[in-house]
């Protein structure tokens, strides 16, 4: 929201002071009610889940045009003399909980729809009663459950501009490091197409200008065209390839969001360790980005051992397109905002990141690793970093590769391997061994696992954890 915005915000009656508990100065909004909240209260508006309140920043968050409609449509006087007309009690001690599942609270919210939508404003009795929406056993204990967002299919004009992007980035930006002979060959392709049409252009044409320009125009045209092509076709398998979680893993996530060890968040899911909650201290920290088009509660279980053993979690949620590479979840705004709201909107202290990632995700950590100089220590999965090798020796990082991994075959070479230390080989592991879903079959089809998905996870948990707290990686058998 930029200055304009916000003044005009602010502007609105009530707006000087939080809706919830009158502190000044409020600096968050709850775009579900049009109101504005202090930060201590945006956490347990976070907390009650988006599909009840719909928390933004007003410095932080970019606002479309919808957004700032609805907030000049409500205001906090509005919100609370609504509810003081409606009988809702007003004071400090109701629990936001209880508030915000009040029918007045919630036909306001279906009013502020309205209003803005410009429709007819509902009326009191099309809002169900709070039996219904809180029904006895066992359709309550159905109800509580429903804790997980739903994941949304992403629109074909994102996939086809995600694409263009992830497509240019694959062809290019690794050059001839990373598989070699069919970039090569790509490379020829172009410049072939170059010198064919220099000599064209020799012909008809004896500005030396004119000669160069074309040589230089056609590999881009053509390169264009290729990445066009690849990213029209990339629709099919951007709906189709994504990875769902095992139902396994998302039982644990909702166990987890039940006992107090989880929580979800719009942009992340975080996974408390034992005893930790908002205002703690905690030693490690892990940033964690899932693999490309992989449901990011697939790593419910595995990540869920990490914080057992006394790490926090944070695993980015990219949705709808699940693109670690180009994508903004895995981007430094979003990387510093993750960040600010651990720290300042949870006040959970945090003495070290560090950063995660499992296959392009693992990729898309490396390179915020380079970017950034607060952290210096990575832990990557199942991840194919040939061509970002640089970056290791500037930093601490643990690979952590299976040897049946397909999916992410070209992986850091055997000479490599034995020069650094931090590197350790899952034997008989596989590429989607290290989460709760597949089979994998894009963008390669991954190897057959020789030992339990179980086992695999274990010794990879084991490791991650010997290099959070510094200890000694385990000998790779094969040595
Ligand atoms: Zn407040």
């Amino acid at each position: 929201m930029n200055a304009n915005q916000k003044s005009q915000v602010n502007s609105l009656p009530g707006n000087g002071y939080c809706c919830d508990c009158n502190s000044s100065c409020p600096a968050w909004a709850s775009l579900t009610y049009g109101i504005l909240i202090c930060f201590e209260c945006a956490g347990r508006h976070r907390g009650l889940g988006v599909h009840i309140s719909f928390v933004r920043s007003l410095t932080l968050d970019k606002w479309n045009q919808d957004q700032l409609d609805t907030m000049m449509a409500g205001g906090n006087k509005k919100f609370t003399s609504f509810l003081a007309d409606h009988g809702t009690d007003q004071d400090n001690k109701t629990t936001i909980r209880i508030k915000y599942a009040t029918r007045a609270v919630q036909l306001y919210k279906e009013i502020l729809k309205a209003r803005v939508a410009g429709k007819p404003e509902p009326k009191m009795s099309d809002i169900p009663s709070l039996d219904a929406d809180f029904p006895s056993s066992p359709r309550r204990s159905r109800h509580v459950l429903d804790v997980l967002r739903p994941s949304v299919l992403p629109t074909s004009s994102a996939i086809i501009i995600c694409s263009f992007k992830y497509w240019s980035h694959t062809l290019f930006r690794p050059l001839l490091l990373d598989k070699p002979r069919p970039k090569f060959a790509l490379y020829a392709v172009y410049f072939g197409g170059g010198i064919v049409a220099y000599s064209n252009a020799e012909l008809r044409n004896n500005s030396h200008f004119l000669r160069l320009a074309t040589v230089l125009t056609v590999p881009v045209f053509l390169a264009t065209g290729y990445i066009l092509f690849l990213s029209l076709r990339s629709i099919k398998w951007w709906k189709t390839q994504r990875l769902c979680a095992f139902k396994s893993a998302k039982n644990k996530l909702k166990e987890r969001i039940m006992k107090g060890r989880a929580k979800q968040n719009p942009l992340y899911d975080l996974y408390f360790p034992p005893n930790v909650s908002i205002g703690s201290i905690v030693e490690k920290a892990v940033l964690f980005y899932p693999e490309l088009l992989v449901d990011h509660v697939s790593y419910a279980s595995i990540v869920g051992k990490l914080s057992d053993a006394g790490i926090l979690i944070v695993v980015v949620n990219l949705e709808p397109l699940r693109t670690p590479i180009w994508s903004d979840g895995a981007g430094k705004e979003n990387r510093d905002k993750i960040m600010f709201e651990v720290g300042k909107l949870l006040g959970i202290e945090v003495k070290e990141w560090i950063f995660g990632g499992h296959g392009e995700g693992g990729v898309a950590a490396l390179e915020l690793l380079r970017s950034t100089t607060t952290i210096s220590r990575g832990v990557f999965w199942g991840c194919s970093i040939s061509h970002s090798s640089q970056i290791i020796n500037k930093s601490t990082t643990l690979m952590i590769n299976a040897t049946n991994d397909q999916v992410a075959r070209h992986t850091i070479s055997i000479k490599e391997q034995t020069r650094s230390k931090s590197f350790f080989n899952i034997e008989g592991g596989n590429h989607s061994g290290f989460a709760h879903y597949g089979p994998q079959i894009f963008p390669r089809k991954d190897g057959e696992r020789a030992i339990t998905i179980d086992e695999q996870q274990k010794q990879c948990v084991e490791q991650t954890l010997n290099f959070v707290f510094g200890r000694e990686i385990g000998k790779n058998k094969k040595d």
